[in-house]
């Protein structure tokens, strides 16, 4: 299509991927940007990357991802992103009890690790008080993590004052994109918002995280609406204060946790696994539910790994109250790659951004960077074959969440771990 400079672009989602295209496309000089987001703030509560923090490491399994955090972990060091990235480094192990799943897959990331810079330091685990029984693994100090929340607040900021637009709550929610018909084809129009306002525009960007199957019902079951959990202990000044530096934590058969919030005093821990989907069963495809009380609970098997992941590390924090726990949404692919093209028959007036598959904060300084590189390919091809569209199989798998190689267990239909006064209702 060629879209120019001044054309009015609208960016649905103002998460990891949309507010950082609002960034690039600003910095590549487009003028007439515009951002609508259902929550009423930024960060938005329904954003997979609103939350205190987020790993950020170079290793991969795969040599195309970890080039592109190593690019990322450059753009974290720059000013706008700077105060929200923390160099703490990236304790990656399995404990004593891992499946050979997990033992496999970690020595694929140490291989990767053994790429990235390297400096030597102090004993990693000086602070980890507990036995660390069985445990083996590496440190890889040229990892960390981010404040994820401030780094979304931050750029918020930055865009606003470059001139970007944003809209928000009901003036924000996009409940459809509307389209003209052309002779082959059709084409966005723009979008219409849940008060009932049209707003017109040449390009449309859907960057909804979870929510792509709902706004772009075309991909199908290619998107997979996925959760996995995330759970905080309270510290008490001193606790917080014995921990600072702490490198992030990952055993993976456990799940991992992070250096305490010197603000909130809070420790998040996330024990991933195989995820948890929520299938609608006319159609077979899996949607973040519309409600954050949803998903404002810790399922029992999460506890009982957190808890063994304390006992073994920070023993003296074994039984502390989980405060804060919930589910959190994020767009997954069989594959783990993300999706940066044009919607197919669309004459490329609207480009989906999706399939974060759980792995995309890391590059958030540059992930508006692959939709200013589509909207500049002559040809209107993403360049980058593995982000391509990805037409629904006929004969898709429906259950390939154990087949995830970074990944332990299989996923589970949320109603199957409701708490049981839920399910009850
Ligand atoms: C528990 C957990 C831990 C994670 N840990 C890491 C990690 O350690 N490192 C890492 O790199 N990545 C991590 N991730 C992944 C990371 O959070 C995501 O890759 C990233 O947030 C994806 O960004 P996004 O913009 O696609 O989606 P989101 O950040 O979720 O943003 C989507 C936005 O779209 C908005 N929206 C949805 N529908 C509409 C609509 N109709 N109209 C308007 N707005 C709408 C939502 O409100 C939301 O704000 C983790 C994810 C989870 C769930």
């Amino acid at each position: 299509m060629g879209i120019s400079k001044s054309d009015p672009i609208i960016i649905v989602g103002g998460g990891a991927f949309g507010l950082s295209s609002a960034l690039h496309l600003t910095q590549k000089g487009y003028t007439n940007v515009s951002v609508f987001e259902k929550d009423d703030n930024i960060p938005p509560r329904f954003s997979a990357a609103n939350d205190l923090n987020k790993i950020v490491r170079a290793e991969y399994e795969d040599e195309f991802y970890t080039e592109l955090t190593i690019k990322a972990i450059d753009a974290w060091k720059t000013p706008l992103f700077a105060p929200h990235f923390h160099q703490v480094g990236f304790l990656h192990c399995v404990s004593g009890g891992a499946p050979e799943k997990a033992v496999a897959t970690l020595s694929r990331f140490r291989a990767s690790a053994e790429k990235a810079p390297k400096d030597e330091g102090p004993d990693p685990a000086w602070q980890l008080q507990g036995a660390l029984p069985g445990w083996s693994g590496y440190l890889n100090r040229f990892d960390g993590y981010a404040h994820s929340g401030n780094a979304l607040a931050g750029v918020y900021r930055a865009v606003q004052a470059a001139g970007v637009r944003f809209f928000l709550g009901e003036q924000g929610t996009v409940d459809e994109i509307t389209h003209v018909s052309t002779v082959n084809c059709r084409k966005a129009a723009g979008v219409r918002t849940k008060n009932g306002r049209f707003h017109p525009s040449a390009l449309v960007v859907v960057a909804v995280g979870a929510a792509a199957a709902r706004l772009v019902p075309e991909i199908g079951k290619e998107v997979v609406a996925k959760s996995w959990s995330v759970a905080h202990v309270h510290l008490t000044n001193d606790e917080t204060s014995a921990l600072r530096g702490i490198p992030v934590t990952y055993a993976r058969d456990l799940g991992f946790f992070f250096e305490p919030d010197p603000k909130t005093n809070l420790l998040k821990l996330c024990p991933m696994g195989g995820g948890y989907i929520n299938t609608d069963p006319k159609t077979g495809v899996s949607h973040a539910p519309l409600t954050l009380s949803e998903s404002a609970f810790l399922p029992e098997e999460d506890e009982k790994r957190l808890r063994r992941l304390l006992a073994q590390t920070l023993p003296s924090l074994a039984d502390r109250p989980f405060v804060k726990s919930s589910l959190c949404w994020f767009a997954d692919t069989d594959d783990s790659d993300f999706i940066v093209d044009y919607v197919p028959n669309t004459s490329e007036s609207i480009v989906l951004l999706s399939g974060d598959s759980g792995h995309a904060f890391k590059m958030f300084p540059i992930l508006g960077s692959f939709i200013t590189n589509l909207l500049e390919a002559p040809d209107n091809v993403q360049r980058i074959t593995r982000w391509r569209w990805k037409q629904p199989k006929a004969n898709a798998k429906d259950d390939w969440g154990g087949d995830v190689s970074w990944r332990i267990g299989q996923s589970k239909e949320l109603s199957a771990i409701l708490p049981s006064k839920a399910a009850k209702l």
